[in-house]
């Protein structure tokens, strides 16, 4: 086997992103690579001092950032996307000696942030509203946008870097602050992301500080951006149960929630599919990230007459995806985020059995080490069994057979989830019912590639158990901002809108 392309450390890489070392040793909060399972840092956990200060300095930077006009707001952010450019390697890097991520992946993940920033600076110029026509002579009547206030990113391990992209490029060219609470297993990136944005304050010159923050933390460090009356919205990116524990408290104080929550996405393959085509977008889709993507490929319908062609090929797919360490040149499937992972993979993979499905893979890879490598799983199932309608954040496909799409169709709908959807058919008739109102109830729904992969040009995000969020391209900015309706009277009178009259 070939030796890991880039075997830099943390303290290496964390070195040349410009993260000074007191950030991350000696620390309370051990941080292992999934890659070894060993130690590679010890962060500081923001103490609620801290996260209190830390939210009102992002306010006070809020009022002095909503002044600056968009497009000058949009440098700031062109500029970040030049440190991100210069410092992908790096960072990449990063990314895959924290979150386990193959090279290739990782670099997209990072390329992922540089789009998002290109997409923000021209947005810069284009938060508009619409003028309407009026009831009222010599009346204008339009819609105005403002900066909303402090925007707090809760973000999981598996994006580590490009989902709070997606969220401060947008903020921050609509007026916001952003204050980040990154995944308490992946807060070595969002140091080396902060180090890059300061860099890029830095050039900037005159971007009031503290506009955008890191607070390193678990859950307790989240719960105080939720609660925050100074943080008019927060975007929460992670588990259902998350979510569920979120929005309550969103609610309670009528913040505004942005959610983007677990998924359990599906793919139909259809009589007409090319099967090459299908193969090589169901392989990516589920055993890519080691199966930890929100928008992952999870359950697969294939039609009665295409079955024994296409699932003989994908199992042996299964049985020969090389997994192992992610650096090195030819993996394609890096291990699983931690231990407790991979006892979530076991034991699903054990209900799915005594349920009658039939497993191929699932076994660990490299059983020796701290680190917890395996073989994705494909399970033959002959109905959606209990297991299959809940998110297991572990490379396992489950693949059922059908006969009618409308059937394939229900099957698809029928989980608490609905992030991602795909359809392999080369029939318009099929694809576009996939489509339509009366096919996937997703956020996301695709046809000829595999439900993950998303581009930042489209709104992102999913129904039901996922959130109803949306993030990214589209007009998901407007999330980041305030909408004032603004009518004005340019006459003399003072006609009252419906006839209602008020005569003194
Ligand atoms: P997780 O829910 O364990 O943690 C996500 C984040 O939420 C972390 O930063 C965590 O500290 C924080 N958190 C947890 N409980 C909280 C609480 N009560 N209050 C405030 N913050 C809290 O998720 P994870 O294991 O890091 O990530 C995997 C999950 O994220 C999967 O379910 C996956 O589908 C989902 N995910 C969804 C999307 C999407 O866009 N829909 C993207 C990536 C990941």
């Amino acid at each position: 086997m070939e030796a890991p392309s880039d075997i830099r450390s943390a303290d290496q890489l964390l070195t040349q992103l410009g993260v000074p070392a007191e950030l991350y040793v000696g620390g309370n909060r051990p941080i292992r690579s999934p890659i070894t399972g060993e130690t590679i840092a010890a962060v500081y956990d923001a103490s609620a001092a801290e996260a209190d200060a830390a939210i009102e300095r992002a306010h006070q930077a809020f009022l002095a950032w909503r002044d600056v006009p968009a497009p000058r707001r949009g440098e700031l952010v062109r500029l970040f996307g030049e440190e991100l450019r210069a410092a992908k390697p790096d960072l990449a890097a990063l990314v895959t000696l924290e979150a386990g991520k193959i090279v290739s992946e990782a670099l997209g993940e990072v390329q992922e942030m540089i789009d998002i920033c290109d997409y923000a600076v021209g947005l810069s110029r284009q938060l508009f509203g619409l003028t309407i026509a009026t009831e009222r002579p010599e009346h204008r009547m339009m819609e105005t946008w403002h900066p909303l206030g402090v925007v707090g990113v809760i973000s999981a391990f598996n994006f580590p870097v490009a989902v709070w992209s997606w969220n401060a490029a947008l903020a921050l060219v609509c007026g916001d602050a952003c204050v980040w609470k990154p995944s308490e297993k992946t807060p070595l990136t969002a140091l080396a992301v902060q180090a890059l944005f300061e860099a890029a304050c830095l050039r900037f010159g005159d971007a009031p500080a503290g506009l955008s923050c890191v607070l390193i933390g678990g859950r307790e460090v989240g719960e105080a951006l939720v609660d925050h009356p100074k943080v008019p919205l927060v975007s929460a990116t992670g588990s259902t149960a998350m979510g569920r524990a979120v929005a309550p408290r969103l609610a309670q104080r009528f913040a505004r929630a942005l959610l983007e929550l677990g998924g359990n996405n599906a793919a139909i393959v259809a009589p007409s599919t090319d099967l090459d085509l299908a193969l090589r977008g169901i392989a990516f889709a589920a055993m890519g990230t080691a199966g930890q993507r929100c928008t992952s490929l999870r359950r697969l319908f294939v039609h009665d007459s295409c079955y024994d062609a296409l699932v003989p090929r994908l199992k042996s797919a299964y049985a020969s995806v090389p997994v192992g360490d992610p650096r090195r040149a030819g993996t394609l499937v890096g291990p699983l985020i931690d231990q407790a992972a991979y006892e979530r993979m076991l034991a699903a993979l054990a209900e799915a059995r005594a349920l009658g499905g039939r497993v191929v893979g699932g076994e660990r890879v490299d059983s020796a080490s701290g680190a917890f490598y395996v073989r994705p799983a494909l399970v033959e199932l002959h109905a959606q069994v209990e297991v299959v309608r809940s998110e297991t954040f572990a490379p396992i496909l489950y693949v059922m057979r059908y006969q009618e799409l409308a059937e394939a169709i229900a099957w698809q709908n029928d989980v608490p989830q609905g992030l991602s959807s795909s359809i392999f058919t080369n029939d318009m008739r099929e694809a576009e019912l996939f489509i339509s109102a009366r096919g996937s109830d997703c956020g996301i729904a695709n046809v000829n590639i595999g439900p993950s992969g998303a581009e930042i040009g489209g709104a992102f995000g999913g129904e039901k158990e996922t959130g109803g969020g949306r993030e990214a391209g589209s007009d998901s900015w407007k999330a980041y901002m305030r909408r004032a309706t603004n009518t004005l009277n340019y006459g003399r009178s003072l006609p009252l809108a419906q006839g209602v009259s008020f005569d003194l």
